[in-house]
């Protein structure tokens, strides 16, 4: 490979030129303007139909259910758990791990959805990394009292 600043001499665009004669997707596009045209009347036939209509306005609501939101949150905010040493062991962490002290006065619980019933914060600061068994421990610890 060439290094530095490739210089795109007339001979060079010339060969290119003729290398991509007819193929669309040289410009960048994955299809053909037919087929774009097809794939959009695609989607706005899809659209039309209000059933459809309701099952994306209920996938879009359960992607930002609480839970999920504020681990969303946490991995924008803190960056992924395994960059982390657990706050117990110093082992490598797995996961983000309510702090239910520091979050005593904002825990949610999750109503719906695959997470139902687990406590949540929606402040990135109430999470702690720690590894699984950590984890573990640290919510059993706290449930025996
Ligand atoms: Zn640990």
């Amino acid at each position: 490979m060439p290094r530095g600043v490739f210089e795109r001499t007339p001979e060079y665009r010339a060969k290119q030129s003729r290398a991509q004669a007819g193929n669309h997707r040289a410009l960048g596009y994955r299809h053909t303007p037919e087929e774009r045209a097809a794939i959009s009347a695609a989607s706005d036939a899809q659209w039309a139909d209000p059933a459809y209509r309701a099952r994306q306005k209920v996938a879009r609501r359960r992607e930002t259910s609480g839970y999920e939101a504020a681990h969303d949150r946490i991995r924008r905010d803190l960056g992924r758990v395994r960059e982390f040493a657990c706050i117990t062991c110093d082992k490598p962490a797995a996961q983000w791990a309510l702090n239910h002290d520091r979050a005593a006065n904002r825990t949610h619980i999750q109503l719906e959805g695959k997470y139902a019933g687990l406590p949540f914060s929606l402040e990135p600061a109430d999470y702690d990394p720690r590894c699984v068994r950590c984890h573990k421990r640290y919510d059993l610890d706290r449930k025996k009292g």
